[in-house]
């Protein structure tokens, strides 16, 4: 049983009118269990467990159409970024078991200087999975056109500082 009252980066989605304007505009909608406005919905009623339990919160690609698209101006992809932050923080089981690897890895990586290092991204997630050459065929493409760089790249100016204040907030 998931506790049921958490904020939602203080979105308010009681505003929901269910016009389904974030579903229509959704790039990904066809591979979720539920709908972004029927995530919304079971939010704004207090079913929290269903937002939490589902795969859409896996699948959410992060892309703010949504977002942009709501008449009422509520964040929905930030509400799926702290869905998935309850998720984890609660322990429950994620359905899509290498999408929260991902995430991790990702997040993993981009604490290190505010920027991605896509070759070691690559290389720390194929680890995660135990497939050491997953996709590794896509590598000299990338490489030609300058996607995948050996070295990492610089950090952004004041990143330790800044990093530092948002990751542990009590420093
Ligand atoms: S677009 Fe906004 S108001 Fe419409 S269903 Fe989605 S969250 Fe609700
Ligand atoms: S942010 Fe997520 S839920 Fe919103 S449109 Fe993009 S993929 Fe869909």
């Amino acid at each position: 049983m998931v506790n049921s009252s958490f904020s939602y980066l203080h979105e308010n989605v009681s505003y929901c009118y269910q016009c389904s304007k974030c579903s229509a505009g959704c790039p990904v909608a066809e591979d979720m269990d539920l709908l972004p406005h029927q995530i919304i919905h079971s939010l704004a009623i207090g079913e929290d467990s269903e937002a939490l339990k589902s795969h859409t919160i896996w699948i959410c690609a992060g892309c703010y159409t949504c977002a942009v698209r709501c008449p009422n101006d509520i964040n929905i992809t930030s509400v799926m970024d702290d869905l998935r932050k309850k998720s984890i923080t609660s322990n429950l089981a994620c359905p899509k078991p290498e999408v929260l690897k991902f995430h991790q890895t990702f997040v993993k990586d981009i604490q290190r200087r505010g920027r991605v290092h896509e070759l070691r991204l690559m290389g720390e997630y194929n680890l995660k999975l135990g497939k050491p050459f997953n996709n590794v065929e896509l590598a000299p493409k990338m490489f030609l056109k300058g996607r995948l760089k050996i070295l990492p790249p610089k950090a952004i100016k004041g990143f330790k500082t800044w990093s530092k204040k948002l990751w542990n907030p009590k420093n």
